[in-house]
């Protein structure tokens, strides 16, 4: 049998590079950065310190942060210990190599910053509910009916009918449209509601950490009668705001709280989440949403022309809840434009116009999204191989990557479907090609060169 050999000091090097991202720069200059992965062994893992005052510091403050870090880079269980140790000669990170200890003033709290930094807002119990996404504003067909009556009832009685209640769908559904929706009612109740994109429950649970303001994160989080959190997707491979939504989801739900969560995937395919936070989220109802029927998207057109005040022909709505069908976000923009385009040259809104409108839309579309094939050229060229490798079986780590990217960007960039990309990339397993994409989507997370190659190729992409 062969034993994986795995050397310390790359490990720490990969954590500290996550660590960078989630501490100060002062901090990080002064605690971490003369720091070396040291041993691993039988699930311990040891980290050399310069001196015992950086060592200290450390284990009182930085611990559990540093644990996780670890654990996320090895994904799995370690035990961390420190110990005084420079002889291994300065980790590959601190490129100046210098050991020379940080001298900071011994009164100096660890965790302090400059004050410049300290400048974060407090917690605001401001909710910014788009006044246009309540449930009068809905309309309801046989694609989005469960959950409307999902979110109705969640709506009615909070916290006690489906809690947690998820919705996904894919984009420009009416995922965030609902979720508004219940929050207009709930705060016409008089509860108080926490509406939070996972970007900015990320923000805040970041800041808190690197502040030890956690307990007023918590308080402020778990104060509230009901958090609707959009678009959960964004915590995959963010372990450490996983943990803090974790708990803040115990805490609430423990309390009756209503909880309510939006995807744009299933729950069952959210699988970068940790196993407990997938078990929560179906612990309530789970609903889906799917792209309207013509008569729906017909009925959202009417919905949204006497919103804008315009008394749009039938003609013309049929026209558009025709030609576009998956995104209903589209499907409105492509009435904006019609009606910006009557606006624009003094002409009725009729069928002819709608051609026109279209016309252009249909362009601005195709430039929008990149050309899979100019994807899988721009990546190959990236690289320095052929897109004949790109297509092959070869696994060295080099090809792997380039291939993984080539994935993700024909995901993101070219918005092919995953069976589309397994097809383009010689006839691959979309599973295959789903686990490519959300590698590179959580290495960007983490891995400044990665994400740097990837703005390159997109450049490339954007100048050809
Ligand atoms: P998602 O969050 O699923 O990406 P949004 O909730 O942002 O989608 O919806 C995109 C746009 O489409 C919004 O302007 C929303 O009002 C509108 N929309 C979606 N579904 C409906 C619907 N059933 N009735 C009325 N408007 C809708
Ligand atoms: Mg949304």
């Amino acid at each position: 049998m062969t034993t994986t050999v795995i050397d310390p000091r790359s490990v720490w090097d990969a954590a500290l590079g996550e660590l960078q991202l989630r501490v100060t720069r002062a901090n990080y200059e002064t605690w971490l950065k003369h720091t070396v992965g040291v041993s691993l062994r039988d699930g311990e893992f040891v980290i050399g310190a310069p001196n015992a005052f950086v060592l200290e510091a450390l284990e009182q403050r930085m611990f559990s942060l540093i644990s996780e870090t670890i654990e996320h880079v090895l994904n799995e269980p370690v035990n961390v210990s420190f110990r005084v140790s420079m002889s291994s000669g300065g980790s590959s990170v601190a490129e100046d190599r210098v050991p020379a200890p940080p001298t900071p003033a011994r009164d100096a709290a660890p965790a302090s910053t400059e004050p410049a930094q300290f400048e974060w807002p407090p917690y605001t119990r401001l909710i910014k509910l788009n006044a246009r996404y309540t449930f009068d504003r809905f309309v309801v067909g046989r694609s989005n009916e469960l959950a409307h009556a999902a979110a109705e009832a969640v709506a009615a009685k909070p916290g006690s009918t489906y809690n947690p209640l998820v919705m996904y769908s894919g984009v420009g559904l009416g995922k965030t449209h609902l979720l508004h929706a219940i929050g207009h009612r709930a705060v016409a109740m008089g509860l108080s509601v926490i509406y939070a994109t996972n970007e900015k429950f990320t923000n805040d649970y970041i800041k808190a950490i690197r502040e030890g303001t956690t307990e007023e994160f918590r308080d402020h989080y778990r104060n509230a009668d009901m958090l609707l959190l959009d678009d959960i997707q964004f915590l995959i491979g963010k372990e450490q705001t996983q943990e803090g939504f974790f708990h803040t989801f115990n805490a609430l739900h423990m309390a009756n709280r209503q909880i309510v969560v939006t995807s744009d995937r299933p729950v069952s395919a959210l699988r970068l989440l940790e196993d407990r936070i997938q078990s929560r989220l179906t612990g309530g109802l789970v609903v889906d949403m799917q792209p309207p029927a013509i008569e729906t998207r017909l009925a959202i057109l009417k919905v949204k022309a006497e919103q804008a005040g315009h008394d749009v022909p039938e003609s013309v709505l049929e026209l558009l809840a025709e030609r576009v069908y998956d995104n209903v976000r589209e499907l409105e923009g492509s009435l904006n434009r019609v009606i910006a385009l009557a606006h624009a040259t003094d002409s009725p809104i009729d069928v002819d116009l709608v051609t026109r409108a279209i016309d252009d839309m249909v362009d601005s579309l195709t430039t929008r999204e990149a050309p899979p094939d100019l994807v899988l050229d721009t990546v190959a060229a990236h690289f320095g191989m052929g897109i004949d490798a790109l297509a092959g079986r070869k696994r060295d780590k080099k090809t792997a990557l380039a291939r993984h990217v080539a994935m993700y960007l024909l995901r993101e960039d070219a918005k092919l479907r995953l069976t589309a990309i397994g097809r383009v990339l010689g006839g691959k397993d979309h599973t295959t090609v789903g686990h490519g994409c959300d590698r590179i989507a959580v290495q960007l997370g983490v891995d400044s060169a990665l994400r740097r190659q990837v703005a390159n190729i997109r450049e490339a992409l954007a100048a050809s």
